[in-house]
């Protein structure tokens, strides 16, 4: 498909802003086990239904002044927050795979970023509070990465269906290693899947550059502040965040930084 890359930077913010107001049901229902499809979004306070028009990505929200239309209890700013943080990102990702206005888009490169950055939305809000990560996102991104393969420019349904398996059981079975040297739960299987996803998408050596920078990212922010907070070095760690932080950097970068070290 020819289209400019400038038409995909606007339409990416767009859709990132309704990915952005689907997360915000996400975060708030599956840490609390609830159906992400039904009920309706409704106000928590009086569980009045949110019409069409008020459910819209930001606009909505100021357009309500940031009250409930029936109560008036007011809406937390977050929710606009994380959507116009969304269209950021989803702008964010089309800009990246395309900077020039007028070249004509790179549609896998923009999909695959978009997923990338979009989704580090709900790891990075669920994962350090709740310390687990949706299967939206994580079997979601396997089955989207195997899915993207079959298009033109992409890694391949052969290289994705490897990635799966490499990087899926190459970290499921460090963690089962892990857990039987160290005597306690190792990592948790959300960051097996999320990096299989990754695997995906990516394929397997770039996934494995993702892993990489996500371990030295968590290394570089955990620890100091386990010792600044003095927290347990031992309590579980939420690696998501960082793995999550990984993937783009390695999906934009990954080549020039296997180049830089085995040139
Ligand atoms: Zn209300």
């Amino acid at each position: 498909m020819d289209v400019p890359a400038v038409f995909l930077w606007v339409l990416f913010a767009v859709w990132g802003a309704c990915f952005g107001s689907f997360f915000n049901v996400l975060i708030y229902r599956m840490p609390r086990e609830m159906s992400i499809i039904t009920p309706a979004s409704h106000c928590p306070g009086c569980k009045h239904k949110i019409s069409f028009w008020h459910n819209i990505p930001v606009l909505g929200w100021l357009f309500l002044g940031g009250r409930c239309a029936n109560c008036k209890e007011p809406i937390s700013i977050s929710y606009p927050l994380v959507e116009a943080l969304a269209a950021l990102l989803g702008f964010a990702a089309a800009f990246l795979a395309e900077p020039s206005p007028w070249q004509s888009a790179n549609l896998v490169k923009s999909i695959s970023l978009f997923w990338l950055f979009l989704t580090l939305i709900p790891i990075f809000a669920i994962d350090f509070k709740y310390l687990l990560l949706p299967d939206t996102v994580t079997v979601g991104g396997i089955l989207f990465g195997f899915a993207l393969s079959f298009f033109e420019g992409s890694i391949g349904w052969l290289s994705s269906l490897i990635g799966i398996g490499v990087c899926g059981g190459g970290l499921f079975l460090f963690s089962v290693i892990c857990s039987k040297i160290l005597k306690k739960e190792g990592m948790g299987f959300g960051d097996v899947k999320l990096f299989a996803g990754f695997g995906a998408i990516m394929g397997s050596e770039l996934a494995c550059i993702s892993l990489i920078i996500g371990a030295l990212l968590a290394l570089i922010v955990i620890v100091p502040y386990r010792l600044l907070a003095k927290k347990d070095m031992k309590s579980p760690l939420p690696f998501g965040p960082f793995l999550g932080l990984g993937a783009p950097v390695s999906y934009l970068f990954g080549k020039d930084i296997i180049w830089f070290f085995v040139v």
